[in-house]
């Protein structure tokens, strides 16, 4: 893409919030704290003045920082020591006391470093966060606009950070005090609170896709000369029935959509049989896949599949789960106690969350490299090839979970062989292969999206 057509896509972009009013200083300063509404509260932090924002967002850290600050003092409230004789004795002492001790070597103490800790955390994790979901918003032009727009956007969800601190931090205080007094917390409560905790990071991210789409360019169609699909020639005033002079190939198999671009299966009817066929497609064909899909339509249909697939993940994650109970209660006999019948539903939530953050990682990296060199014109084709390579998370997920079948059923076949191949680390070979054997199938993540460019980067369509 040249740089007159950088500039004017940049200009359109621009123009959407130049037009509309520029929100009110109090506006902007209420933004975060409308956890209710993240597509509004993402737009006001974005459109507002510089100066409106880094107030905003800084009286929310500041807030959050001092949250955190009065928790870890609660917690300090109660606390136990060990008597001569080995026998455990709690003590309960006032928020006057715990400062007191907290500043006994000075007046920088515990309270202000952890002040300062989450005052410097809180806008490092914005950072990392905005660039996660930098192919949300990134439609055109440079990249660093987009970055600042989306930045702001993840920084008007530190009011809903800060609800899910006191919601959570709160009862886990109230918990490790009633421990620490000697008492006892329902395990099943733990676990229902760990469900609770793992559904908040959800709603989390959730809220997040919201607000960052709402500060996205507008969906609209960009104009570009026609190109060969196989080369990039440009095919301006061509007739679609010869061939193209740099690389021999028809025309028309670059002009003609029903020919070059028909779509997959999902693009033409959104139900569960396109849904899984154009999964098995993905995984299986990524050349064929991405040479027919179109690519300058909406994005939402893209978006929709990879919900699908989240929420499919979830599902197939507790459907094993009862698989492995089953196993094992054939095998031993032994039906699992009521703390392990939490298991399926902690893991409906955690596995999409760990895969959400893998497929977003190798998907921002693919992007920031995309935006960096300029290898794509419009940012929207980066984004629906991430949301349709979210079909990839099955390798990932059936190749774990047939792993863990298999040690259910053959227990430890795996340090048997190691043995016989006289492997003597100190780790077990399990605790190896696992994370190494999913770390090739990232690395194995960013050919596929190399294969993905190369079959996209001159769609007509
Ligand atoms: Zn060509």
């Amino acid at each position: 893409m040249d740089e007159t057509q950088a500039d004017s896509l940049e200009d359109n972009l621009t123009t959407t919030s130049v037009l509309s009013d520029a929100p009110s200083f109090r506006h902007v300063l209420a933004a975060p704290w409308m956890i209710m509404r993240p597509q509004r509260a993402a737009v006001q932090m974005t459109d507002g003045t510089r100066w409106a924002f880094w107030l905003s967002f800084v009286a929310g850290i500041l807030v959050l920082a001092l949250l955190v600050v009065v928790l870890v003092m609660w917690d300090e409230t109660v606390g136990y020591s060990w008597s001569e004789q080995y026998s455990r004795q709690h003590f309960q002492r006032s928020f006057g006391a715990v400062w007191q001790d907290w500043h006994a070597d000075g007046y920088f103490g515990h309270a202000e470093q952890l002040f300062l800790l989450v005052g410097i955390l809180t806008p490092i994790a914005t950072a990392v966060g905005a660039w996660l979901f930098l192919p949300n918003v990134h439609r055109g032009g440079r990249g660093w606009q987009s970055y600042k727009r989306v930045y702001r956007a993840v920084a008007s969800g530190v009011g809903l950070l800060i609800t899910f601190t006191f919601i959570i931090g709160a009862p886990m205080v109230v918990a490790i005090n009633i421990e620490e007094r000697g008492d006892y917390v329902e395990p099943t409560l733990v676990m229902l609170f760990v469900i609770f905790c793992l559904g908040c990071a959800c709603v989390l991210v959730y809220w997040l896709i919201q607000a960052t789409h709402a500060v996205a360019g507008a969906d609209v169609p960009i104009e570009l000369p026609p190109r060969c699909e196989g080369c990039g020639y440009d095919l301006t005033h061509r007739p679609s029935d010869e061939r193209c002079p740099e690389c021999g190939l028809d025309t028309s198999q670059s002009l003609e959509p029903d020919l070059c671009r028909p779509g997959c299966k999902w693009q033409a009817c959104e139900d569960f049989v396109s849904w899984l066929s154009t999964t098995i497609a993905v995984i299986v064909s990524p050349t064929r896949f991405f040479r027919a899909l179109k690519l300058r339509v909406l994005t939402q249909p893209a978006d929709r599949f990879a919900q699908w697939n989240y929420l499919a993940i979830g599902v197939y994650t507790v459907c094993v789960c009862f698989v492995i109970f089953l196993i094992m209660f054939a095998r031993f006999g032994d039906s699992p106690d009521s703390v392990v019948c939490f298991l399926p539903a902690v893991f409906f939530f955690l596995v999409p969350l760990i895969c959400w953050t893998v497929h977003r990682i190798v998907g921002a990296t693919v992007t920031s490299w995309f935006i960096v060199r300029q290898l794509l014109p419009d940012g929207r084709w980066a984004k629906t090839v991430m949301a349709y390579e979210t079909a990839y998370l099955w390798v990932f997920c059936v190749y774990t979970s047939l792993l863990f079948l298999s040690f259910v059923l053959f227990e430890d076949w795996m340090s048997t062989i190691a043995r016989v191949w006289s492997y003597r680390g100190l780790m077990p070979i399990e605790l190896i292969v696992l994370p190494v054997s999913n770390m090739l199938l990232g690395l194995l993540w960013f050919w596929r999206y190399g294969i993905a460019y190369r079959n996209i980067r001159w769609s007509n369509y």
